[in-house]
């Protein structure tokens, strides 16, 4: 990118990255490797997943335990209600509270069968993510972030049964919406117009998943309602055994969005980083930043 191109696409743009719970020490290992590494782009904050049903409690507490007392990292930790009653979710909260955390990703979570499953609500607990956000405020002092499906959610009838929840969960007190991933920005577009209709005012910042592998990643986009658009097969044709250059085309094509992103008007990113640096590193590079930790000018990547 040209300098001209720069101040009116990447300058002010600003990320944040999403991390999950290690389940071993080598995936420990990986995860602070991967911290260290992306700390220099500065972002915006972290953010680590929270099982359903407790399952990572301990491992999303430690996890943003470490962040909070070890690096200088804004974090967040997200935190779902499936399966608690509300006074269990409570004792969660206070408990994340104590480490320091401040800023929750609040969401409903995946029903206890699995994604696909029907979603039953806990008897006692709450029943979407919307009564949760409601419970964190009266609990007082967080910041609330929501998720967001610009695809809609496997489980809504349609676009504007989401767009409703998502009122809901703003209405109650978030301030923010985080996106499933999602490859067209054409969608993206359609969806933010219709979420501003609705006079949701809140930032929607897209959820950006760089590419490890392809095929893997229909997997996963089948079970929670993304499109893999054909363009996508296209750019990777040929690549299965070709490592370095599938992660250079991933890298390009996160680029890619972003920059398009950035052009309609968005200054905001939350990136899946699947704990690891790499991509997430070659993406920024592409997009012509530095990591403001290594820029002399100051033009990193928060400027
Ligand atoms: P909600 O906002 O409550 O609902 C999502 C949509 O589903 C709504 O728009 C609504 O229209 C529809 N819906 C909900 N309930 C019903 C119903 N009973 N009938 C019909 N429609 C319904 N999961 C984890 O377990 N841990 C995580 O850390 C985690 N992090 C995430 C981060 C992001 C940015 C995103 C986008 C998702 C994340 N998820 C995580 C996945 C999420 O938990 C699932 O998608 C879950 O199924 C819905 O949770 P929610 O908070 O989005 O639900």
């Amino acid at each position: 990118a040209t300098e001209e191109q720069e101040s009116v696409t990447t300058r002010r743009l600003r990320f944040s990255f999403e991390f999950f719970p290690p389940k071993s020490e080598d995936m420990a290992d990986q995860l602070w490797k991967t911290v260290e590494a992306l700390s220099l782009w500065t972002p915006d904050f972290v953010s680590v997943t929270y099982g359903a049903g407790g399952t990572t409690r301990e491992p999303t507490l430690s996890t943003v335990k470490r962040l909070i007392s070890e690096t200088a990292l804004p974090t967040a930790s997200h935190l779902t209600c499936v399966g608690a009653t509300k006074d269990e979710v409570r004792q969660v909260v206070e408990q994340f509270r104590s480490v320091g955390v401040k800023h929750f990703v609040a969401l409903r979570g995946d029903p206890q069968g699995g994604m696909g499953s029907a979603y039953q609500p806990y008897p006692g607990g709450y029943s979407n993510a919307a009564e949760l956000v409601a419970g964190l405020r009266e609990m007082g002092g967080f910041e609330i972030s929501v998720s967001a499906y610009p695809e809609k959610h496997p489980e809504s009838p349609d676009v504007a049964a989401d767009i409703d929840m998502l009122k809901r969960k703003v209405d109650n007190g978030a301030c923010r919406a985080l996106t499933q991933f999602f490859f067209d920005n054409d969608v993206f577009e359609r969806y933010l117009e219709r979420v501003r209709a609705a006079g949701i005012s809140v930032p929607i910042v897209p959820g950006i998943m760089p590419i490890q592998n392809l095929t893997q990643l229909k997997r996963f986009a089948s079970m929670c309602g993304a499109t893999i658009p054909g363009f996508l097969d296209d750019r990777f044709a040929g690549l299965d055994d070709q490592p370095k250059a599938r992660a250079e085309v991933a890298a390009a094509v996160a680029a890619e969005q972003i920059e398009d992103l950035a052009r309609r008007g968005i200054s905001d990113f939350h990136l899946y980083t699947m704990n690891r640096s790499a991509l997430v590193t070659a993406t920024l590079g592409n997009l012509g930043l530095r990591p403001r930790a290594l820029a002399d000018d100051g033009a990193g990547a928060a400027a």
